[in-house]
């Protein structure tokens, strides 16, 4: 009977991470399959959606964070409420691995190091051979220093935007 099924797995997870490096672009492609080049200024936004991942059904809050770079005591809220971490950084752009780095550190003071955490190094299709190199140095770091989860990943061309979200359950302990 009904009454016997489990109770679905709910995570809530936040994707963090600078301006305009693609957290909106990969929400949308992981859930809605569509890329737009139009930029939309997000504060804040959930999305919910009931996700089958390793033939287990679950429920997960996706919170997207976009604009809220700009509210610290925002920040600080959804790192609170949160149970899994997503930390995107663009491979164009330097500066937005900075943020993780901050991000990562407060996040970790407020969660603990086992925290379910993937680094996503987006914007893959715009990268050129030296960036590239110094995304592995950076993955080597996040995987093996860090313990963290990896994923390098086009939200434009829909490439490991899923894989993202796959790592991310494997590190909160989603299993059959
Ligand atoms: P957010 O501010 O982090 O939510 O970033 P958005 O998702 O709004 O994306 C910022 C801009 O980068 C938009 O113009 C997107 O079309 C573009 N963008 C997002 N992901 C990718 C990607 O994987 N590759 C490329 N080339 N552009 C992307």
């Amino acid at each position: 009977t009904e009454s016997q099924i489990p109770p679905k797995k709910h995570y809530k997870v936040v994707i963090m991470g600078a301006a305009n490096v693609g957290k909106t672009s990969l929400v949308s492609q992981f859930l809605y399959d569509t890329f737009t080049t139009r930029y939309k200024k997000t504060v804040e936004e959930y999305h919910r959606a009931d996700y089958e991942i390793f033939g287990i059904p679950l429920t997960l809050d996706i919170l997207d964070t976009s604009g809220s770079y700009e509210f610290p005591a925002m920040r600080q809220l959804s790192i609170s409420n949160s149970d899994a971490f997503v930390l995107t950084y663009s491979l164009d752009d330097e500066e937005s691995f900075k943020e993780v780095e901050r991000l990562r550190e407060q996040i970790v003071d407020l969660k603990g190091i086992d925290v379910p955490m993937v680094i996503v190094a987006n914007k893959y299709d715009l990268v050129d051979r030296e960036t590239l190199s110094l995304a592995y140095q950076t993955e080597k770091r996040i995987t093996e220093d860090w313990c963290h989860g990896f994923v390098m990943a086009s939200a434009k061309e829909n490439s490991n935007v899923v894989e993202v979200f796959k790592v991310l359950l494997r590190k909160a302990n989603v299993r059959f």
